[in-house]
């Protein structure tokens, strides 16, 4: 078989000069890449979009998760994570808790929290920000990116606030970004079909405009590898790529693995590498106006996330301890690696690693010591 034929049948030929001449790829086109069976030549195009933009830099950031709590009044069907009081999974961290975590993080020499949960039954507004005031003042040099849209939704109804006013309020207690969840797959079909209870594709899009609007960036995601069709999943990305137009407030996008164990549609199965790898192609060649496209290596494996960074990734996340949500749905990936490895998987793919914040900045590697700083000093 010649390259020629491979070219050919990968129907990406006319795709490839759009790339070249860099010109917006239309919904067609979106529907084309998710076709073809030349993975390869698909890679090879992201790659090359990728290259042209970031180089050979891919960013890694140090970072922790806090998922809070997993109490959460409502029951998406692609969800491990929610549980109800009572369960015996249930869990919620007291602010002590919370602290410790954000003191092993700030001595760990961690950048970022990232800070999301359910949505608590019986807490109310005034807990979140009082929660990012006590981390902030405590560990300053921690950036607290936290809350996806439901959550901001949820705090606008528990507290009678604007979106904007509680955005506002939180931003004034710490918040430094948003990270992108909540979103799924928007669209009318898949919302009814396995999210009717949470927020539906418009008012995901109009609760993050109001984020970026107010000056919260944010990351964009889409999870994929459940009941969506592949027209959706180019229609979610034009949506989010027609805000992006609109407001600039993107700063990445990942593509989220489905994890369908102990959740009621589990009988679907786990898609595998090759659908990672598309997505990360997918998604680098149909957002022209997104600078980054991240791999999420807790949901890919660190192996599936190396091949993804020759594939038009050039972020990787994080060094992240204790991730709760993907591996209550049976993730198998541990919970944490080190900053070294990171960089050695990076390297590996024959790409330059630079430690990053999170809105992109790059930082000194290896980070200058931190002396130890108990919980119970305010700076
Ligand atoms: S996805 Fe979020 S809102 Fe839905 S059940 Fe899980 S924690 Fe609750």
């Amino acid at each position: 078989m010649s390259i020629e034929v491979i070219t050919d049948r990968s129907g990406l030929r006319e795709i490839r000069q759009k790339v070249e001449r860099e010109e917006r790829l239309s919904f067609e086109d979106g529907l084309a890449l998710y076709a073809t069976p030349e993975i390869a030549a698909l890679g090879e195009l992201a790659d090359f979009a990728n290259r042209r933009r970031n180089g050979l830099r891919v960013g890694y950031n140090v970072n922790r998760h806090i998922n809070y709590s997993n109490l959460c009044k409502l029951s998406c069907m692609f969800c491990a994570f929610a549980k109800k009081r009572g369960d015996a999974d249930g869990y919620e961290f007291s602010m002590d808790e919370i602290l410790e975590r954000s003191r092993e993080a700030y001595e760990g020499g961690a950048d970022e929290l990232h800070i999301v949960g359910g949505l608590h039954p019986d807490y109310p507004w005034e807990v979140y920000p009082a929660m990012l005031r006590a981390i902030r003042d405590r560990y300053p040099e921690l950036h607290l990116k936290g809350f996806t849209a439901v959550e901001i939704d949820y705090f606008a109804e528990l507290s009678g606030l604007s979106h904007e006013d509680v955005l506002r309020e939180l931003v004034d207690a710490g918040l430094g970004s948003m990270p992108g969840g909540g979103a799924e797959i928007l669209t009318d079909r898949v919302w009814k079909k396995i999210y009717r209870d949470k927020m539906g594709p418009d008012k995901w899009i109009d609760v993050i405009g109001r984020a970026h609007r107010v000056g919260v960036r944010t990351n964009s995601t889409m999870l994929h590898g459940h009941i969506e069709r592949d027209d959706e999943k180019v229609t979610h990305l034009i949506r989010l790529r027609e805000l992006q137009d609109e407001t600039g407030g993107f700063m990445t996008y990942i593509p989220l693995r489905f994890h369908p164990e102990n959740t009621p549609i589990q009988r679907l199965g786990l898609v595998q590498g090759v659908s990672s790898v598309r997505e990360i192609a997918v998604g680098r060649l149909m957002f022209d106006n997104v600078p980054h496209v991240k791999t999420y290596w807790i949901m890919t494996s660190l192996e599936v996330a190396q091949i993804c960074l020759t594939m038009g990734a050039d972020d990787i996340d994080g060094t992240v301890v204790e991730e709760k949500i993907t591996h209550m749905a049976g993730a198998r990936t541990p919970e944490h690696v080190s900053e070294e490895d990171l960089r050695r998987v990076i390297t590996e793919a024959g790409r330059t690693p630079y430690r990053r914040d999170t809105v992109y900045n790059e930082l000194a590697y290896p980070a200058p010591e931190r002396a130890p700083r108990p919980v119970s000093a305010v700076a």
